[in-house]
């Protein structure tokens, strides 16, 4: 870990303002661009090591997603830098109103391991970006990319601007946090730790952004387009063997519409990962085996109608489909974060939305239909982070949205200008101008009543 002595290094080095400029954080995200660049196979070998990802698959959510950011804030990163002149109201007329933009000093960024490059380092793009220094912490569950990263922070960055560490989350977070008074911790994981971290956090006012999980629901509505609906959900369901926190977790289908929709999720499986999926080189492994047998229980509780098959060794589960589940089953109450994805039918909304109701304010909400009114109740019927129509997942690929919880799925947002803002204090400033100083605005205020009534309403 970084030492007292380290840490105290960073908090001198952002003190002396270097990290400040528009020069010296363009250069470092240059930077940052080209070694990511110039690491391109080694990222790829990692992240096959510890989850068997496809180059494909990491261009498209780890290293090409972290890219796109990069290149769209050095981009963007002189406007956003730019104090934003704002309208000035009636009683302060002549001045003049800014918001200016400051770093937030040094920052503490804490990943999990299932998207293990992109989730340590797209904060951390916004965490430049913004001035910052930064402390990072990778996840120790995926050592082979936490050690390229390691190489990739160290040739990008000054010890004392970035720094990273790889322990154990639970040792070592406590004891930075517990001795070093950080300005900001952006964490994600999961609800159960990221209600740890706040609490740390809260014993010295230190501002979080929460990035957590939880149930995100997928209802596919009666009047709909089943065989799209069906590719799009496992698509994203399946992708990382569903282990990506805005996974559909589970699909809520209008009862007229199941029987055709199961065979369309079939049909898709069976074409995306072919008649044995353990050998599909598109098709991932559970990062461990503690996740591995957490997940092997849910099959026992419910029928299996598709897949099921494992194999320890391997660490593989077969994306699976399953019904029959009940709402008290384990499968049903925790985060199922693994390709089994239970589908139970509904016929009335209200049905479906009290499934929905028992895990509050998911991450995400999707919904299939083609009918523009039932789209819009259910948009605003559940209380969600983020989400699509007609697709799955994908909202968070687009860096014009923020991408973030809402309760018990976190709280902050990020990508884009929202990760430059997160890592921002917005610094209200009014300039006022010498050249007018009415007697009116001083004190005695006596018989001034009828013009402040005028001047603030
Ligand atoms: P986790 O909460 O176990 O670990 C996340 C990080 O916290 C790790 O770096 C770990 O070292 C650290 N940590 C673990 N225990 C700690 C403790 N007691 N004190 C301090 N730090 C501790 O999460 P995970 O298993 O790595 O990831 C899976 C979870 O993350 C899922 O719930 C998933 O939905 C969520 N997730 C959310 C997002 C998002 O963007 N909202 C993205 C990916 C994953």
């Amino acid at each position: 870990m970084p030492t007292l002595n380290q840490l105290n290094a960073i908090r001198t080095f952002y003190n002396s303002g270097v990290t400040k400029s528009y020069g010296f954080r363009k250069q470092q995200l240059e930077k940052l661009r080209d070694i990511v660049i110039a690491h391109e196979q080694g990222i790829y070998d990692a992240l096959f090591i510890d989850l068997k990802k496809s180059p494909e698959e990491c261009w498209i959510t780890e290293n090409g997603f972290l890219l796109a950011e990069i290149n769209n804030s050095i981009k963007k990163l002189e406007t956003w830098m730019r104090p934003k002149k704002v309208t000035t109201n009636l009683m302060n007329l002549p001045s003049k109103s800014y918001i200016y933009s400051e770093p937030l000093g040094v920052v503490l960024i804490i990943s999990p391991w299932n998207y293990p490059f992109q989730l340590l380092l797209t904060p951390l793009i916004g965490a430049i970006a913004a001035g910052n220094c930064v402390v990072l912490k990778s996840s120790e569950f995926a050592p082979a990319t936490a050690a390229i990263i390691q190489k990739i922070i160290s040739l990008s960055f000054e010890e004392k601007y970035v720094s990273i560490t790889n322990e154990d989350g639970a040792v070592i977070i406590p004891q930075m946090m517990n001795n070093f008074s950080f300005d900001h911790v952006f964490y994600t994981g999961s609800t159960q730790v990221g209600k740890i971290i706040y609490e740390m956090a809260a014993k010295n006012l230190v501002p979080v952004t929460l990035e957590l999980g939880g149930k995100s629901p997928c209802v596919v509505e009666k009047e709909v387009n089943a065989k799209v609906a069906a590719r799009r959900i496992v698509m994203t369901k399946f992708s990382n063997a569903g282990q990506m926190c805005v996974a559909p977790d589970y699909v809520l289908v209008h009862s007229s519409v199941k029987e055709a929709f199961v065979q369309e999720l079939k049909n898709a499986i069976n074409e995306f990962y072919g008649p044995d999926p353990s050998v599909n080189e598109n098709f991932g492994k559970i990062i461990n085996e503690k996740q591995f047998d957490r997940l092997c229980q849910y099959l026992q509780e419910g029928t299996v109608i598709h897949g099921g098959k494992t194999d320890k060794n391997k660490l593989y589960i077969e994306p699976t489909l399953l019904q029959d589940v009940t709402l008290d089953a384990k499968v049903m109450s925790d985060e199922i974060f693994g390709p089994i994805l239970p589908v139970i039918s509904f016929t009335e909304m209200k049905e479906a939305l009290d499934i929905i109701e028992q895990h509050k304010n998911p991450l995400a909400f999707y919904v299939f239909t083609s009918n523009k009114q039932k789209e819009e109740e259910w948009l605003q019927a559940v209380a969600f982070g983020g989400g699509c129509v007609n697709n799955a997942a994908l909202h968070l690929t687009n860096h014009h949205l923020p991408f973030g919880g809402r309760g018990f799925s976190g709280t902050g947002s990020y990508h884009g200008k929202f990760s430059f803002d997160t890592f921002s204090h917005k610094k209200a400033v009014m300039k006022t101008p010498v050249w007018f100083d009415p007697a009116m605005k001083y004190p005695p205020m006596k018989g001034k009543m009828k013009l402040l009534k005028w001047l603030i309403r």
